[in-house]
Formats: C-alpha cells, structure tokens, sequence
C-alpha cells in the first residue's frame, strides 16, 4: 500500500497546488477554448503580466524552469558566446547541460560570487578574462533572484550589475525561480526589480509559488525574441493545452495571490531560522532573506533528522542542509520538524 508523504521542506516544488489556481483550472473544463495558446485566457494572463510589470513586453508561457532559463539563454547567445553566472547558479548545477545544449554550446563562465550573489567585480573579472578569439566570447550575465543559497540582491546591487554589463556589451538575464520571495523581501514593484534596472529577460516562475506547473520567459527587451515561438516549439516547450497553464497564471495574479503565497514562504523561513538559531550545534550559513534557510551542522546529526522521514537536500557540503518552505507550508508541520532537530540536535 502507498502510504502518502506528510509535508516536507526539501523544496518549494514539493508543494500542493494553490486552491485558488485548482479552482481554476476546473472552471475551464466548461470552456473549450483553443488549442497552442490562441485562447482568451493565454491573452488575458499575458495583458496581465503586461500590467503587472507595468510594461510592454513580450511574454511566452512553458513547462518548466530548465527550459525558460536555457530558451531564453539561447535567444540571447550565439554558439560562440559565453555566459557568465556564479558557481552555485541553477544553470551550472541542475540542468543537465540544457543552457549549453539549446545554444548549441555557449559556454558558462563560473565566479565564486558572494552568498550565491555574482558582484561586478566578478563580471569584469570574467568579462576581461581573454579577448582574443579562441576563447567565447562573454555575452550575458544570468543572475538568480532570490538566489540558489537564499540571498535576494539589491536594487542598488543590481544597478551596479547593469553599469558594469553596460560598459562590457553584455545582456541580463534573470532566473527568477523565487522571484515572488525576491518581490516582497525587498518590498519593491516587479518593474523595480527587473526593466527598470535592466534586465533584458527574466524567467518567472508559476510553480514554486503554487501552480501545478508552469513558467513564463518574460523579455523586456523584446529585440532578443526573435522566433521565441519558434524555439519554443521545437524544443517540444509550446503546450497544445497552454490554457491550462495560462489559466493558473490568471489566479496566481488576480488579487495579488502570488504576493501572498511568497509572503507566507518567506515568513516560514524566518521562523524557522528565529527558532533554529538558538540551538547550539547549528549554524546558518547565509542570510535568510527569502523562503530558504541553510543550516550548517554535524553530518551524522543531519543523518539521524533524515532517519525521521524528513526530506532534504544537503548538497551544500558535508554538514550542510536546505530547507525551503511554501506557499502554504504549516506552522504546525514546522514545529514538528523543529521538536525532531531539538530533540537529535541538543
Ligand atoms: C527550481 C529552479 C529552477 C527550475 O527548475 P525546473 O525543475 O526545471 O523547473 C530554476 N532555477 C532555480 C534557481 C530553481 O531553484
């Protein structure tokens, strides 16, 4: 017999779907609107991502995170150009090659960064690394916001970002995985956060903020989309049945419902933090400013949690372990989880 998994922290897509965005997707099975996208809700969602982001920019809906952060790079390299991001970014660690794969082989450029933020002094570094022509040529810069270590950069540092991608011919994009718990940490508006500090695309994602699936590749410059559908198809990304993924979108932006659900991910964290810091074996290794928590701690302690049947990564290093927590992630299930850490951690 399959016995269901209770609530767990290993990732915001561990979650359930959001009622609002249930309710939704149901009341759409008494429409049978048009298939690949030429339907009202595709239109709709996307005139209201237009006005969320307080702008005219073109925006394109897919599946997953891998493909609208690899697309998106590839709509803005050619094979010969390079990408750079931090060691710990996203592309780098967990797509399986894809960034490289669907640009046909522009290379990723890793810097340490800082908190899992890239400065720009690793831009310039990077950047001015070779100029000659057997090394790619650096193209983009991909920033993570919130970041993979939890970290949220600045307006301010985001300019900076700018100033020096400017001056180096470089174009941004953003992997926004988190960044509904980017939004409301800083407490800025999407315009804010994205176009107006540059950044010429930016991947939003629907599913770690409650959908059941479903991303959209934002491009505020809208120069570098050229036949995005087109790439979109053929990496098998344009959904026959795109209403049912535009449709949740509409949810997740009517009465600002994404704003809720990050806010609750990122209070969790917080109280998970408040709460575990006081324990004398753990450290936090980075800042909590969205809806992650990084503990530092003995690995063999780290082992007896998972005994417990807590799920977790602890891909960070020996010792080391994320908790992530979500749209609708429970006080009550937390504090299990914090009783179990106190009773193998004190
Ligand atoms: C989850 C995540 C993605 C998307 O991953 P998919 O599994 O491809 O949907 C992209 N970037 C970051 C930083 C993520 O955490």
């Amino acid at each position: 017999m399959y016995e269901k998994i209770k609530e767990q922290f290993a990732s915001d897509n561990y979650s359930q779907i959001c009622p609002e965005v249930l309710d939704k997707i149901v009341s759409l099975n008494g429409d049978n609107a048009q298939a690949y996208g030429d339907d009202y809700y595709t239109k709709y969602a996307a005139d209201k991502l237009r006005e969320l982001f307080e702008c005219d920019c073109e925006v394109f809906f897919v599946f997953n995170g891998t493909a609208a952060n690899s697309l998106s790079l590839a709509s803005l390299c050619n094979s010969y150009h390079s990408i750079i991001c931090t060691e710990v970014a996203h592309i780098e660690t967990d797509e399986c090659g894809a960034p490289e794969f669907f640009s046909n082989g522009s290379k990723l450029l890793l810097a340490k960064g800082k908190n899992g933020k890239l400065r720009p002094c690793d831009i310039e570094e990077l950047a001015n690394k070779r100029s000659d022509i057997h090394y790619p040529k650096p193209k983009v810069v991909s920033l993570t916001q919130a970041t993979e270590l939890g970290t949220v950069y600045t307006i301010e540092e985001l300019k900076a970002i700018k100033k020096v991608a400017v001056k180096n011919n470089l174009h941004i994009h953003m992997d926004g995985a988190r960044f509904s718990n980017a939004l409301v940490s800083l407490n800025v508006s999407p315009a804010e956060l994205t176009w107006k500090v540059g950044i010429d695309v930016l991947c939003f994602s629907g599913t770690k903020n409650g959908l059941a699936l479903g991303e959209v590749v934002i491009f505020f410059n809208k120069k570098l989309c050229k036949d995005f559908d087109y790439r979109c198809k053929q990496a098998g990304q344009l959904a026959s049945k795109m209403k049912f993924i535009s449709v949740q979108w509409i949810a997740l932006l009517e009465n600002n419902l994404w704003k809720k659900n990050a806010s609750h991910a990122n209070r969790m964290a917080k109280y998970f933090e408040q709460e575990v810091k006081q324990m004398k074996n753990i450290k936090i290794k980075c800042k909590v400013q969205a809806n992650s928590v990084f503990i530092q701690t003995d690995e063999q302690l780290l082992d007896e949690l998972k005994s417990k049947n807590w799920i977790f990564y602890s891909f960070i290093g020996a010792g080391g372990a994320r908790f992530v927590f979500s749209w609708n992630s429970s006080k009550e299930r937390i504090d299990e989880l914090l009783k179990d850490i106190k009773r193998i951690f004190t």
